[in-house]
């Protein structure tokens, strides 16, 4: 056969070699091999190499193009794809006759020698692209934009040396001699590889080391433990939970070492890996752990090199920087061999990490509109950080970023390879925190024993900042106060109360009843400097600015502002607040307490689109407020702080603390500040209930609740005034009230059942896809009457949640449907559900499904059942009933007048659980729609089924998919009965 027909015959299999690994290489090889033996001129490469178009249509263009070329050519692109390729991949395919793929004469110009080598070249200069580049930028052949050109990142070696080669030749024969000229030179002169390699190696390793050490002196302490001295991160670090959303949808729970791991990754190209969770839920924390356990080498061990960065920090830095100078200027700067070390990172971008704390802190909103790529250019901070997230510069260092939620936008979300949600602490993370925080047992247990009698005290420690305040003030709360702590502003009073404590000179540090009047100057200058960083996004303030709010060393030294010390980009030194939401709190404070406040300061505080800076803000923080940051863009960052800062302040206008502001506010003031906080609350919610669309018709009115509607509840709640809660929540008047995917927590829940309980109509309430837990569920149970319907689909609900719901539950007479799907359900849970569908008369709807349910479970269900005269609807999808479960149901349900629809999809049923359902089916009336999809289920079942719906004219559907049956049989035993699915 001729070298044209082989070609031809074989086109779909030399497409398939070519493109198989989805890599350009083995196309990029055999044109440079065609290139060398003139089968392809300069115009024929550059029609075929177009790196914008999809590989295949490039190596087809390549086969059309050497097609037409004639015998010859045909056999040297043979030839050429028999040198390239590995031997597995030529397996079954034919070359033809061996031939050479050479270059026919010796060229007499430079650039056609740089052809002729061209696939040696590319080989030689791999590995030294820098020093090619070098020689071509200092004789004057380059510029520096043709450099950049030729190195951008997404390129590999052998496609940055073409992209060089290529512009040689577009430069003429004065750049192609200087290149031949470099490259025997380096041939004379090239050291033994392996000297490099040890060289390059030895001092590698030592900024490795050097770099440990600094990350773990950095990470060993926490800093809201700083200056105690009395623990370490490996003392008090508390595993927190960890959930990614998988590709179809499903939530999985992580450990920390799969937070750089492959589980969970949606986008393969991207290389950016986000951990979002609310404020204080241990975002830093756990960057921190891993930082720690990376410098001990007990965790990353295939990352050579890890750079922390804190966004924090890199708003304080205002110079342009390289990519370079980022990574040594602010993280640790190589003793020895600094281009090395750099070109080590740049060389092996798989063996290194990036982290970025706190992306929702940094000034300037994301954009990937600046592209930027090359690594030794100094560019504005932003950008650099920006291209580093996008994977533009530096392709292939996997990045660990963490943010709030709010504070991530689509655009940044198309770069990440998966997003990790924090969700602070499990129950069980609770008890082991504070047993580690106290380190005498006796006192632990009170502690936890106090937590369990207080369980809105319980939801708030989900969050593990608030853990850390409420263990840290344990002797003011086992004390007893006046106020049992109930919102998050009496946490942060507690806190507020313990460090005055500490420094105070009256023996035992009492403090007096008007110990915050006492201390009212100190936490005015606090709350001045906390409001004017958060209107400008600053979170570090220098001694200056200190100094500039009257804060006195004294006033430092309380412990509420900490000295950052890894501020290593300049020399003076920085503070910051203990925790972001310690510095909403001052804010807060300030808002309230301060007599001079702008009338407006208040209603501002509300207006989600509250962003203006106030004249005192733009005097003091100058250094803060970037002109080139957009207000928008700012606006991001603002947001979320200053709804934290509103709910303090809601929570400190509450009657609850009248006494304790009474002698530090006029109260003609504090009543004011009262009214705005109420109009505002009240107009916020109006905008939400105005957005709900007029119900369609047949449907029910329903309201799907936007982001700020779950702020607004918990700012009615920290106000704890019954009155305006029911004020508020008379005006909603929906069917159904939607928050799925909100990040509801315990804490969301004690302040949606406190609220949500005011409303005037019963409500179908819908958190599937939230975090509610056992200890959510039962915050849930102040508004459970007036739920008619509630679903809780994927929320971590175990056994114990539902006893406390159920034992509620049955006494609502409104309630009628619940949706537990996905949760942690067991056998335990169902005698309550028997004794629910025993005592309730009037109940509807029972969805358990995916749960851990086994046929002890649907027995008991069962005894509760064979007393029910409502239920209408029951799915037991994907539990383990089996044969056993279904006969049980089966006989249970044979005399129901309402059962509509069952669903036992999934669950090991076989033959002998069908013929029980089939006896139900030529009982019923009422049945509709029977589900038992994925079981195992022989023909022997089908024809009971199919014997028994002879009796029934009420069943309209029974699906049987992915049963024990052949084709032949499905097809069979459909004739026999039309309403059976396969
Ligand atoms: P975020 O970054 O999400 O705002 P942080 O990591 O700063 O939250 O956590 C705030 C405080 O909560 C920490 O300073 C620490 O006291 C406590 N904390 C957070 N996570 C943990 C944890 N995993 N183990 C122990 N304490 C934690």
């Amino acid at each position: 056969m001729t070298a044209h027909q082989l070609i031809l015959k074989q086109r779909a299999e030399l497409l398939a070699v070519l493109c198989g690994g989805g890599s350009a290489e083995p196309l990029d090889c055999v044109l440079d091999l065609l290139l060398a033996c003139e089968v392809l001129v300069w115009e024929d490469y550059l029609s075929i190499g177009v790196v914008e178009k999809p590989l295949l249509s490039n190596v087809r263009q390549l086969l059309d193009v050497v097609y037409d070329k004639g015998e010859d050519a045909c056999s040297l692109l043979l030839a050429a794809m028999n040198q390239v390729l590995p031997e597995e991949q030529k397996a079954g395919l034919c070359f033809g006759k061996e031939c050479a793929v050479l270059g026919k004469n010796r060229p007499d110009t430079a650039t056609l020698t740089l052809l002729a080598d061209r696939p040696v070249l590319v080989r030689k200069l791999r590995d030294n692209i820098d020093g090619a580049l070098n020689a071509l930028l200092t004789t004057g052949c380059f510029t520096i934009k043709d450099c950049d050109a030729v190195q951008l990142p997404v390129y590999t070696p052998s496609q940055q040396v073409r992209r060089l080669l290529d512009q040689v030749r577009f430069k003429g024969e004065t750049a192609a001699k200087t290149l031949l000229q470099y490259l025997e030179q380096t041939e004379t002169t090239r050291p033994n590889p392996e000297d490099k390699e040890n060289h390059l190696s030895a001092n590698c390793l030592l900024y490795q080391k050097k770099l440990r050490s600094s990350v773990a002196a950095q990470s060993h302490s926490l800093s809201t433990y700083g200056g105690t001295g009395r623990f370490s991160l490996d003392d008090i670090y508390t595993d927190g939970l960890l959930e990614v959303m998988d590709g179809s949808g499903e939530t999985l729970t992580l450990g920390l070492e799969d937070v750089v791991g492959p589980l969970g990754t949606l986008n393969e190209d991207a290389d950016t890996v986000l951990v979002s969770g609310e404020a204080g839920s241990g975002k830093s924390t756990l960057l921190q752990r891993l930082h720690l356990l990376w410098a001990r080498e007990a965790l990353l061990t295939n990352t050579f090199l890890l750079f922390p960065f804190s966004c924090r920090k890199l708003n304080s830095e205002h110079r342009e920087l390289s990519l370079k100078e980022l990574l040594f200027l602010h993280c640790c700067w190589p003793d020895r061999g600094q281009d090395e070390v750099f070109q080590f990172i740049l060389d092996h971008p798989n063996l290194a990490l990036f982290t970025f704390d706190g992306l929702d802190e940094f000034k300037q909103g994301f954009t990937d509109e600046e592209r930027h790529c090359c690594p030794t250019k100094q560019v504005p901070i932003p950008i650099l950080l920006f291209n580093l997230l996008q994977g533009t510069l530096m392709k292939g260092v996997m990045k660990v970023a963490t943010s709030r939620p709010q504070a991530v936008g689509p655009s940044l979300k198309h770069y990440l390879r998966k997003e990790v949600l924090l969700k602070g602490f499990s129950p069980g993370g609770i008890d082991c925190y504070v047993k580690k925080h106290h380190s005498d047992p006796a006192m632990a247990k009170r502690v936890i024993e106090s937590l369990q009698a207080n369980t809105v005290l319980l939801s708030l420690c989900h969050i593990p900042v608030f853990c850390w305040i409420v263990t840290k003030c344990h002797q003011e709360l086992l004390g007893g106060q006046d106020v049992i702590p109930q919102t998050i502003t009496d946490v942060y009073l507690l806190v507020l109360q313990h460090f005055f404590q500490r420094k105070s000179p009256q023996p035992q540090g009492v403090l007096g009843k008007a110990w915050l009047e006492e201390h009212l100057d100190t936490v005015l200058k606090l709350g001045q400097l906390a409001l004017e960083g958060l209107e400008a996004s600053c979170y570090v303030f220098s001694g200056y600015e200190l100094q500039r709010n009257g804060l006195t060393e004294q006033d430092v030294s309380l412990g509420f502002l900490i000295y950052c010390n890894d501020l290593s980009v300049t020399d003076c030194k920085h503070y910051e607040f203990l925790h972001i939401t310690l510095q909403c709190f001052f804010a807060a404070l300030y808002v309230v307490l301060n007599r001079n406040s702008d009338r407006s300061t208040v209603s501002r505080l509300f207006q989600p689109q509250y962003r203006q800076l106030s004249g005192l803000s733009q005097r003091c923080l100058g250094h803060c407020i970037d002109s080139s940051v957009e207000e928008v863009e700012s606006h991001v960052t603002e947001t979320p702080n200053l709804q934290i800062t509103a709910q303090f302040v809601s929570g400190l206008l509450s009657q609850r603390h009248h006494n304790l502001l009474l002698e530090c506010c006029p109260i003609a003031v504090r009543e004011r500040k009262v009214k705005q906080v109420v109009k505002s609350l009240s107009k916020g919610m109006q905008r939400h209930f105005k957005s709900i669309p007029r119900p369609v018709e047949g449907e029910k009115k329903s309201m799907h609740a936007m982001p700020s509607f779950v702020w607004l509840i918990k700012c009615i709640y920290e106000m704890q005034d019954n009155s305006i809660a029911q004020d508020t929540m008379a005006k909603l008047d929906v069917e159904h009230l939607k928050l799925t995917y909100c990040n509801i927590g315990p804490v969301e829940c004690t302040a949606l059942g406190y609220v949500l309980k005011y409303l005037r109509n019963p409500v179908g309430l819908q958190l599937d896809n939230n975090s509610v837990g056992d200890v959510g569920a039962e915050q849930l149970l102040p508004c459970l009457h007036i739920c008619h319907s509630l679903y809780l689909r994927n929320n971590n609900i175990s056994d114990e949640g539902i006893r406390k719901l159920l034992e509620k539950g049955m006494k609502c007479e409104s309630f009628q449907k619940i949706a537990l799907f996905n949760n942690n359900l067991t056998d335990a849970c169902t005698q309550h559900f028997a004794l629910l569908l025993k005592s309730k008369q009037n109940f509807l709807s029972l969805r358990l499904g995916n749960n851990n349910i086994t046929s002890q479970g649907a027995e008991q269900l069962a005894e509760g059942l064979s007393y029910n005269q409502s239920l209408q609807f029951l799915g037991l999808w994907g539990n383990k009933i089996g044969d056993r479960g279904a006969e049980a149901l089966a006989a249970a349900l044979k005399n129901s007048t309402t059962l509509i629809w069952l669903s036992l999809v999934d669950n090991g049923v076989g033959s002998a659980g069908a013929c029980a359902l089939a006896k139900l089916i030529s009982q019923s009336k009422t049945m509709e729609q029977l589900w038992l999809n994925k079981n195992c289920i022989s023909r022997e079942g089908v024809e009971c089924l199919i014997e028994a719906l002879k009796m029934n004219s009420s069943v309209k559907e029974v699906w049987l998919r992915g049963n024990n049956l052949s084709p032949e049989e499905e097809e069979e035993l459909s004739k026999q009965e039309s309403r059976l699915t396969f």
